[in-house]
């Protein structure tokens, strides 16, 4: 029985506040995945973050590429078979940005905080083979140990990296091209948060970052430079709230229009995904985990998620949920892949699928 169960059983007889405080509503709605990737080469923790290559101009073609924090990326393709393998390092988390501009031409890229070189790496997706092709970040070392890292590319076309540590300091980087085909990052601004980040998104219609201070909530800040350092804590971590448990971990947001959709936050301690709203002030919307089908696990003590709300061909035509699997006894980490409409269709009323549903 479950513990919400067991409040409401008491709330006949006592007073509400004599349980846990956790409401109905963080009830963890059940979810399947229907594909998962290859599971890591390497035993014990490995598998970290997901990110999602759209392939806009043959979507069912999208990658799903995953950091293997033990040697290097993963490339996969939807049905969750291996398509390449880059060991070069230890990177972490790993996100993608489109259109570049770079070398006389506009490439999407791949960004992964790598902790065997205190540094930033940066590829490009190759669309004719979905290969990753090394730009080469010419910065010095870091002074600290890089942990967390998410891209943002501004309505101004600017393009920034956000590299986390476990200070809790959050570095704001301009990726400045230069005329050889490389990149320099120039430091804009520091955001400081009381302990531990790890998981970053940027909101890049709406101007804002999301900063996941593991043991304390969802920070959100203005996502440009000139938008001061000041925070706000959206979702703090505890017994009454959505993310019930630390850690918190990765972050993301399925978009169903211009400013409209949903953040998604891996609350790991519990085995669930909190969903608040996109827009205002972050309402919140409902909990969901991935669970054991028939075919495939669920997810347990997931790192990092990723989300697009992009139409990936037939397997995923509402968009895709990205979940590090923690748990994939007797195999090693791996990543299980969501079609959206399973999370949206468990909420009542349903979640809204992309493009947005009429009003
Ligand atoms: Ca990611
Ligand atoms: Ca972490
Ligand atoms: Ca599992
Ligand atoms: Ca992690």
């Amino acid at each position: 029985m479950r513990v919400y169960t067991s409040c409401v059983l008491l709330a006949a007889v006592a007073a509400w506040s004599g349980c846990a405080g956790r409401a109905p509503e963080f009830d963890a709605r059940p979810v399947l995945a229907t594909a998962q990737t290859v599971p890591m080469p390497n035993a014990n923790d490995a598998a970290d973050d997901p990110a999602i290559w759209v392939n806009a101009a043959n979507p069912g073609q999208s990658l799903v590429i995953g950091t293997n924090k033990q040697e290097g990326l993963g490339v996969y393709t939807l049905d969750g078979a291996l398509l390449h393998y880059y060991a070069f390092g230890k990177p972490n988390n790993v996100d993608v940005a489109y259109g570049f501009p770079i070398a006389g031409a506009n490439v999407d890229i791949v960004a992964t905080e790598d902790r065997s070189i205190f540094n930033l790496r940066l590829f490009a997706v190759e669309p004719a083979d979905r290969s990753l092709r090394e730009i080469p970040v010419t910065s010095p070392r870091f002074d600290f140990e890089p942990y967390g890292s998410g891209l943002y590319k501004a309505q101004d076309g600017r393009f920034f990296v956000f590299i986390g540590s476990k200070s809790g300091v959050v570095r704001q980087y301009l990726l400045a091209t230069k005329a050889d085909g490389s990149v320099a990052l120039e430091l804009v601004r520091m955001l400081t948060m009381p302990s531990q980040v790890e998981g970053i998104v940027a909101d890049a219609e709406l101007g804002r970052v999301y900063i996941g201070e593991e043991r304390a909530g969802i920070w959100r800040f203005g996502a440009n430079p000139e938008d001061g350092t000041t925070g706000t804590l959206i979702a703090p971590i505890g017994a009454a709230h959505p993310i019930r448990r630390p850690d918190l971990e990765g972050l993301t947001i399925y978009r169903t229009g211009a400013t409209s959709g949903y953040l998604i936050a891996s609350s790991q301690g519990s085995n669930e995904y909190v969903i608040l709203r996109r827009d205002g002030e972050n309402e919140f919307v409902g909990v969901f985990k991935v669970t054991d089908g028939p075919a495939i696990g669920g997810t347990e003590e997931t790192d990092g998620i990723d989300v697009t709300s992009a139409a990936l061909g037939t397997a995923f035509p509402h968009g895709l949920f990205v979940a590090q699997d923690g748990h994939n006894q007797p195999a090693n980490q791996n990543f299980k892949l969501v079609p959206w409409e399973a999370i949206a269709s468990q909420f009542e009323p349903a979640l809204d699928l992309a493009p947005r549903t009429a009003e």
